[in-house]
């Protein structure tokens, strides 16, 4: 594995290196999505707590109080990552593209070409795309995750279950959704980056490029054996059947190494 992904870092001379994902990045959009469901995950513990505890003095009543307290505190919620969820996208998709505008300009360069990317109607058309497809992936962290706080809340209430029990399974549901967050921030990261270095390859004068397979949590054979040849850039590679690019099935790492056009060798 060491000795595959060391071939992707090393420059081939007819060749650009694939732009990376940023690390950092990543690390930002996921911090910034987990501090939001820990905030969220705080304000259930205090207001399911104590209500959950007067609520076994008189199960009937409580299971009225406890579910229209849920519903105050579910619908604040998702208030609260309907508003934050635009800006958290936007931020992420800039610096994403950021990055990729930067390790490109700067390979270009070491080849004596210097380039200047704008703000393209084809990368303008992406930010959007990518900016909306986060947008309802950062929406549903809430609503899933209140989906199942209601339901262990509400089993366990009606069935006079202990505090501890639900306390441990509200904090595993916890623990679930902050992976969830974690894994939207590497997917999109990966998803993003290959997607725009696609359109940037193509507005810099790349037409071909040659696929390499980086091994992932989601093994393809196909892609294993298709590393090393030459696609188009514009319209993919034909792999299974269908045209795809490096990247964008999800947990695909697999990156591509743009072939020089002429005007660079
Ligand atoms: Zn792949």
């Amino acid at each position: 594995m060491a000795d595959k992904r060391r071939t992707v870092k090393k420059a081939k001379p007819d060749a650009l290196m694939p732009v990376q994902p940023n690390a950092g990045v990543e690390s930002e959009y996921r911090r910034k999505m987990q501090d939001l469901i820990t905030s969220m995950q705080k304000a259930i513990m205090y207001y399911v707590i104590p209500a959950y505890r007067n609520a076994s003095t008189d199960r009937i009543a409580g299971v009225k109080k406890i579910q229209s307290m849920l519903d105050d505190v579910k619908t604040r919620w998702l208030t609260k990552f309907d508003e934050a969820a635009p800006k958290l996208a936007a931020q992420f998709v800039a610096k994403a593209s950021q990055n990729v505008d930067l390790n490109m300009t700067r390979q270009l360069r070491a080849r004596k070409f210097g380039i200047h990317f704008e703000l393209t109607p084809d990368m303008r058309a992406i930010v959007h795309t990518e900016i909306v497809q986060n947008v309802s992936l950062i929406k549903s962290i809430p609503s899933q995750h209140w989906t199942e706080v209601e339901g262990l809340v509400m089993r366990s209430v009606e069935v006079g279950g202990d505090l501890k029990t639900l306390t441990d399974e509200l904090h595993k549901r916890f623990g679930i959704t902050l992976e969830r967050a974690a894994k939207i921030a590497t997917d999109q990261n990966h998803k993003v980056n290959a997607v725009m270095s696609r359109v940037r390859q193509l507005e810099a004068g790349f037409t071909q490029a040659e696929w390499v397979h980086v091994p992932s949590r989601y093994p393809r054979h196909s892609h294993t054996e298709f590393s090393g040849k030459i696609y188009d850039i514009a319209e993919g590679a034909l792999i299974d059947g269908e045209r795809i690019w490096p990247g964008q099935l999800i947990g695909c790492k697999c990156v591509s190494l743009p072939v020089l056009p002429d005007y660079l060798r």
